[in-house]
């Protein structure tokens, strides 16, 4: 089964995609995460994306369609994969189509994850990783249930992403209403397009995704 999760930053797309990759045995193909792991790498183009990426602007499209076409090709995909980030543009979506259409491959649901946008910068810059198994969590609405150590793995190293303050947020905001939201109706008209109420608990909202995908 293959997936997409569509939403602003902040709507819970990485917490859902990592219960689904738990639950269903689908890898989780973050294009955010892809790029950070870039950036470390200190490469001249991980320069160029960091440089992007703390303006809280979109990568350019041709970088991010090689990267996905690259890696929806690699084994661990066989079983599927949940588009998490990507697509970001009408024309990421469009190449998408004709990539997946070239490796044989079909979209199962694109699940909207709809949110305030109010609420959304309470929910970026209180967050934060496992530096060991990158599970997230949150200051106010995800804890872990002893401070300072992850639930998961037991490690006491945590980080914040450097887009994560309330100025970028902003912007990448900005960019997901002009450049992302035309999506929606792409998917729409193809009649692909499922809702869930991503301001429900996150229990809640993953519940609203299996309902979808039982289907
Ligand atoms: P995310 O982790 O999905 O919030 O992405 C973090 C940042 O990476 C975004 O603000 C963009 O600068 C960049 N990025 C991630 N995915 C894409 C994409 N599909 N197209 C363009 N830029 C992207």
């Amino acid at each position: 089964m293959n997936l997409i999760l569509l939403g602003p930053p902040g709507a819970g797309k990485g917490t859902q995609a990592q219960r689904l990759e738990r639950s269903r045995g689908l890898v989780q193909l973050s294009t955010g995460d892809m790029l950070r792991a870039l950036v470390k790498s200190g490469s001249p183009l991980g320069q160029k994306a960091d440089a992007i990426m703390k303006a809280g602007q979109l990568v350019s499209d041709e970088i991010m369609i090689e990267m996905i076409s690259d890696r929806i090709v690699q084994p661990d995909c066989a079983n599927g994969f949940i588009l998490d980030g990507f697509p970001r543009t009408v024309v990421q979506a469009e190449a998408l189509d004709r990539m997946l259409a070239d490796k044989g491959l079909k979209l199962d649901h694109v699940i909207e994850m709809v949110v305030d946008d109010a609420a959304l910068t309470e929910r970026i810059t209180g967050r934060f990783t496992c530096a060991s198994c990158g599970t997230g969590y949150h200051d106010t609405f995800k804890r872990p249930a002893k401070d300072g150590v992850c639930d998961v793995c037991g490690s006491t190293q945590f980080t914040r992403r450097a887009d994560d303050n309330a100025e970028t947020v902003g912007k990448r905001l900005d960019a997901y209403h002009r450049q992302t939201a035309p999506i929606l109706p792409y998917y729409e008209g193809r009649g692909v397009l499922k809702r869930v109420d991503g301001m429900a608990e996150i229990d809640e909202v993953t519940r609203q995704i299996e309902a979808i995908i039982a289907h």
